[in-house]
């Protein structure tokens, strides 16, 4: 019979007693169910064991994580879930102190918090917290990928391991081949243009890994509110590096960008809105974005289209 990791215990207590009844918690049938907080880590989850589990992501497409408050649907579906995938790093801004309290059990696990703290970045605005966006950086949301396929193949029952482990291998490869293509794609935009305008900050890794410069009017997350004088400030940036474009991001609301738009056109320059990025959220199903993989040859295209 299928069970998990964290009910053993559970099994082996009513073994003696299987004749009699099944178990209630999962059936032999039955997929067993991941629960992340986030459509990139419900991505992870699929890309590493789709076939022999239910994925579901807390926070839908174009969802806000930093300003998501968990309902109590959302808390009992969090204690049903077989297995839970969240990001940690203080992503789920509003639901820190519900991690903190649940993240302990053995089916908890925090993907963003699996990576070395050398590899994170702590820019000085985020005032001691570590930039939680990691998965613009694609090498180190392939590490990411590592922990969610690892957590999954001791988690579920041992004979779906090897095809865990060979779908796994085959996603690494082609998240390696998406790597060096963001890089090749970042390079072709002219040097003085390499510049990439969100509103909130959360390119700094993309920034980091294939070298274009970034600039966010709020801070590492949209809850932090912008003044006047950082509208200001970023559209003398834009004016004196002669930036052709913005863009908006699909979980931000468009008013802001525009706010910089606005500015920068009020003084007698033109500054168009590049396109829209998806940044803490993957795009509906089916639809543009719709995949980590995806998400990112959408964003890449769009930016290198607007800057060229
Ligand atoms: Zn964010």
């Amino acid at each position: 019979m299928r069970f998990l990791w964290g009910n053993v215990t559970f099994t082996l207590l009513f073994s003696g007693a299987m004749f009699l009844f099944s178990p209630p918690f999962l059936q032999a049938d039955e997929k067993p169910t991941v629960l992340a907080t986030t459509t990139l880590i419900a991505d992870l989850v699929r890309s590493a064991a789709g076939d022999f589990v239910q994925v579901e992501a807390l926070m839908g497409p174009g969802v806000d994580p930093h300003v998501y408050k968990a309902t109590q649907g959302d808390l009992s579906k969090l204690g049903r879930a077989d297995i839970v995938f969240f990001h940690g790093l203080h992503l789920e801004g509003k639901m820190t102190e519900i991690f903190s309290k649940l993240g302990k059990r053995k089916n908890f696990f925090a993907v963003g918090e699996s990576l070395s703290r050398d590899v994170l970045m702590a820019p000085p605005e985020f005032e001691g917290n570590y930039d939680p966006h990691v998965w613009f950086d694609v090498r180190l949301w392939q590490s990411c990928f590592s922990f969610v396929s690892d957590r999954l193949i001791e988690m579920l029952p041992a004979e779906d391991a090897g095809s865990i482990r060979a779908k796994s291998e085959a996603y690494e490869q082609e998240l390696s081949k998406l790597h060096s293509w963001v890089g090749e794609q970042i390079q072709s935009i002219p040097a003085p243009k390499r510049v990439l305008i969100t509103a909130h900050d959360a390119f700094g890794y993309f920034g980091r890994a294939y070298g274009i410069e970034v600039r966010g009017l709020q801070g590492i997350s949209t809850s932090s509110e912008f003044g006047l004088r950082d509208v200001k400030n970023l559209a003398d940036f834009v004016i004196e590096r002669r930036i052709p474009s913005v863009f908006v991001e699909s979980s931000v609301p468009k008013k802001f960008i525009e706010a910089l738009q606005s500015g920068v056109r009020e003084r007698g320059f033109d500054l168009t809105i590049g396109g829209e990025l998806f940044s803490d959220a993957l795009g509906v199903p089916g639809g543009v974005g719709a995949t980590y993989v995806e998400m990112i040859h959408h964003n890449v295209s769009t930016i290198v289209d607007a800057l060229q």
